[in-house]
């Protein structure tokens, strides 16, 4: 067996809201390693973090890829130097690029930071410490956040992973309408999914590979196989040029920031959990357009929302009822609420308790506490103040999932083509 040195790069936190992408920065490293014959040992990664870090710091995702560590990789490490420099947005003072270097193997200590870094906040200190223990090299550019995920995005293991094709623009359309051939994006996902999926949310007509921001993305398309995204690549037709294209191997869409939850009161703000709860009121849509109802189980309560972006889907937890059991899947969020990305129901409350009919066939309304009901309509009286059990149909089935569309769907977030 050959046992190849390996120089792991990692790097984070390029880029601005106005423009530039890490994983542009890093196609370009890569076509000058390959334009003086360094190869990658494996397609370049990109790592998605804490889908809430963007509310304490910016930036929650970086990229890295392998070189064998021989007698190029130092002119290796300095052309990833140099385009950091040369493409970062520096002029954003929530830019802070990072840089790392790591020689060898991925020890399991590095795999427990790059969870920490997934499920919790970790501070530009704390993986400074971090790396200069495992001995990296450390280059931080102005705050050097960006070490925070670079860090990250060498250590976390791949155990479940899908793959990512971004075509990029010419730099001259940066900003400006993309041209991408809308038909021919409903055809590539006719063709290519399941494999291909997160292309197209149909009910509100949203081509999801398109990028909202004015960065070099011309677009992105997300599969579990590289097949599907070389044909996926031919089917999309766009006018305008394709100045390069890459493929990534990632943690997108692998529910990889969810942790199980004990029960709810385990729960912390800005981790990502799926936890089992009885819903306990109905739920209900307030002013913005957003849905809210609490679950509750023996440790305690919490708020769940479905967002005004989630459309349709507050539609369907508008079937939830009281007494329902369900799993919900998401994150809790600044207002400390419970964000769902997803539910399972788990068993459906299919009793609900009425006022009895009169005789007269008329419903009866409650006579007062503790004093029975009354029929309006014939003065009919009942002592009796319980109510009577009726069966109802349900919309929701028990043990089915329901998730969040297309358009207000997490880079995280399994799709329920991929369960
Ligand atoms: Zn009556």
């Amino acid at each position: 067996m050959i046992i190849i040195n390996i120089l792991h790069i990692g790097i984070d936190d390029t880029d601005s809201p106005d423009g530039m992408c890490t994983t542009f920065l890093a196609s370009q490293i890569i076509n000058r390693l390959n334009d003086n014959g360094i190869e990658l040992l494996d397609y370049p990664r990109l790592i998605r973090l804490n889908p809430f870090a963007r509310f304490k710091t910016r930036g929650n995702g970086g990229v890295s890829f392998q070189i064998e560590n021989d007698d190029k990789a130092g002119l290796a490490r300095e052309i990833v130097l140099e385009e950091v420099e040369k493409l970062s947005m520096f002029d954003c003072d929530n830019t802070n690029p990072g840089v790392i270097f790591y020689e060898g193997e991925i020890t399991s200590e590095m795999e427990d930071y790059a969870f920490r870094a997934i499920y919790e906040f970790i501070t530009i200190e704390d993986a400074e410490e971090f790396g200069n223990s495992i001995g990296c090299e450390i280059h931080k550019f102005k705050k050097g956040r960006g070490i925070i995920g670079s860090i990250a995005a060498i250590s976390l293991p791949l155990t479940d992973f899908t793959f990512e094709l971004l075509a990029y623009r010419s730099s001259q359309n940066y900003g400006t309408k993309r041209q991408i051939d809308y038909e021919s994006v409903y055809e590539m996902d006719k063709q290519t999914f399941p494999d291909t999926f997160e292309n197209i949310d149909y009910a509100e007509k949203y081509i999801a590979i398109e990028p909202k921001t004015p960065c070099p993305v011309l677009y992105g398309i997300r599969s579990n196989t590289v097949d599907a995204l070389i044909k996926a690549k031919e089917i999309v037709k766009v006018n305008e040029p394709i100045v390069d294209w890459c493929i990534f191997k990632t943690n997108q869409h692998t529910d990889m920031h969810i942790q199980k939850a004990k029960n709810i009161s385990s729960m912390k703000q800005f981790g990502c959990y799926e936890v089992v709860g009885e819903v306990k009121n109905k739920p209900s849509i307030i002013e913005g357009g957003h849905m809210f109802f609490y679950i509750k189980d023996e440790s305690g309560e919490i708020e769940c929302g479905a967002y005004e972006p989630t459309k349709n889907f507050r539609k369907i937890v508008s079937y939830l009822l009281p007494g329902d059991v369900i799993k919900v899947f998401g994150g809790i969020g600044e207002q400390n609420t419970f964000n769902i990305e997803k539910f399972q129901v788990i068993k459906l409350n299919d009793i609900i308790y009425q006022n009895p009919i009169c005789e007269c066939g008329k419903r009866m309304t409650s006579a007062g506490a503790n004093k029975g009901f009354k029929c309006k309509k014939c003065g009919n009286k009942i002592e009796s103040d319980d109510k009577v059990p009726v069966k109802i149909d349900r919309f929701l089935e028990n043990k089915k999932f329901y998730e969040t569309p297309v358009s207000a769907r997490r880079h995280l977030s399994k799709p329920l083509s991929r369960m």
